[in-house]
């Protein structure tokens, strides 16, 4: 076996907690000494052990003279848990691959020194590439202080998001939107605009085979017009925030007093994307899910406001030319003005295709 093939193992580790670990990356650990397993690990949950103290406690006296799979450079500070690096030299393991470098630019090399120093031979970039996939939330967060963005649309054939009366249900079969699921439950945070609560009166949980976990809800809702007996006001279920604009009064709020709404009211009349990705930063939403209608994701595409792009298309013809299309707003004028992405990875999920493409 080689190292491609034990650092894969690690990357599964980490793939699979995907969305628990936050505001942590998802890490694993593997520990291997004569081509056998010793030690296996996952960090679980912000606050518990690191991937490398579950391997190495699994491990014992089998790290002597093993070689550890990680999937991130250990750390080398004291956090909530003290450092792995000083954890890997005591444990014995002589040789240590690792997939990326920490994308924290003040600390990034100092753990990689560290193992260095006191002997350890130590190799990095190893499917590096895949490590940085998995860690995209957390490198993003770390590195701009904002939240990752991704941008989900569900579209016919032509473009269109509803009817010409504005009737969405459903245009993509029940496998994609079971997919959307595993989104909502692997970002901090969901928003749409108040039309679409209107129109939809969606839960906006995650509820997919297995159980999963909601993102923290927002709607975008300049006047305050959302209807008090909106799932999203009355179900009781997420923590759940309405976004307004300065000229909501106090009296106005009051109505929804009891109700499971908090109110994030900006400084100006209009809500500004930017701002309130900076306002979710200091909530500690390090990833959001924005599902909608096509004027929020006309505002976002605008601002410029996203990293990811998750189109679902569905082979079905919808037509007309009052019918909407993914993306609303006020548009360019010429195509040279056009955002280009690109595509990171199509799959076909039940009757449709999935598009994943990334802001460049
Ligand atoms: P949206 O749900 O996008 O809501 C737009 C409203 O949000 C605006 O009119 C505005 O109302 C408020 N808003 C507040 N701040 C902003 C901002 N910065 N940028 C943009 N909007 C802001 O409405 P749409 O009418 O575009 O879309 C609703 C339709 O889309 C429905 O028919 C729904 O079924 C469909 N849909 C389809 C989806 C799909 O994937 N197929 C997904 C989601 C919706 P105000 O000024 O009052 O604040
Ligand atoms: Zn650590």
């Amino acid at each position: 076996m080689n190292d491609h093939y034990y650092m894969k193992l690690a990357l599964n580790l980490a793939m699979s907690t995907n969305g628990q670990t936050t505001p942590n990356p998802a890490v694993g650990a593997v520990i291997v000494k004569n081509n056998q397993i010793v030690g296996m690990g996952a960090h679980l949950k912000a606050g518990e052990p690191h991937a490398e103290v579950h391997a190495i406690r699994m491990a014992g006296d089998h790290a002597k003279g093993a070689t550890m799979y990680v999937t991130l450079e250990p750390c080398c500070h004291f956090g909530k848990t003290p450092p792995c690096a000083d954890l890997v030299i005591k444990s014995g393991v002589k040789r240590v691959v690792i997939a990326m470098a920490d994308p924290n630019p003040k600390i990034s090399g100092k753990g990689i020194e560290r193992l260095q120093d006191a002997g350890l031979q130590v190799e990095v970039g190893v499917l590096n590439e895949d490590a940085s996939q998995i860690n995209q939330v957390f490198t993003h967060f770390i590195q701009t202080g904002l939240p990752f963005v991704t941008l989900k649309s569900a579209i016919s054939l032509d473009g269109k998001i509803a009817t010409k009366e504005g009737k969405s249900k459903w245009i993509t079969s029940s496998e994609a939107r079971e997919d959307v699921h595993y989104f909502r439950h692997t970002h901090d945070a969901i928003l749409v605009g108040v039309n679409t609560i209107i129109k939809d009166n969606p839960s906006l949980t995650t509820r997919q085979a297995g159980g999963g976990k909601s993102p923290v809800r927002f709607i975008l809702d300049t006047n305050l017009r959302t209807p008090i007996d909106s799932k999203i006001v009355s179900d009781g279920l997420v923590e759940t925030w309405i976004v307004t604009g300065s000229n909501v009064k106090k009296e106005k709020m009051d109505l929804y007093k009891n109700r499971n709404v908090h109110f994030l009211q900006m400084d100006s009349p209009k809500i500004e994307i930017k701002t309130l990705l900076k306002e979710m930063a200091t909530m500690g939403i390090t990833s959001l899910f924005v599902e909608g209608g096509a004027e929020v994701l006309g505002s976002f595409l605008k601002e410029r406001a996203f990293q990811q792009v998750i189109t679902y298309i569905a082979p079905k013809l919808i037509g007309g030319r009052m019918a909407p299309t993914s993306f609303g707003g006020e548009g360019i004028a010429e195509i040279h003005e056009a955002l280009e992405l690109v595509i990171n990875e199509v799959k076909k999920i039940g009757s449709d295709i999935r598009i994943i493409s990334k802001a460049m």
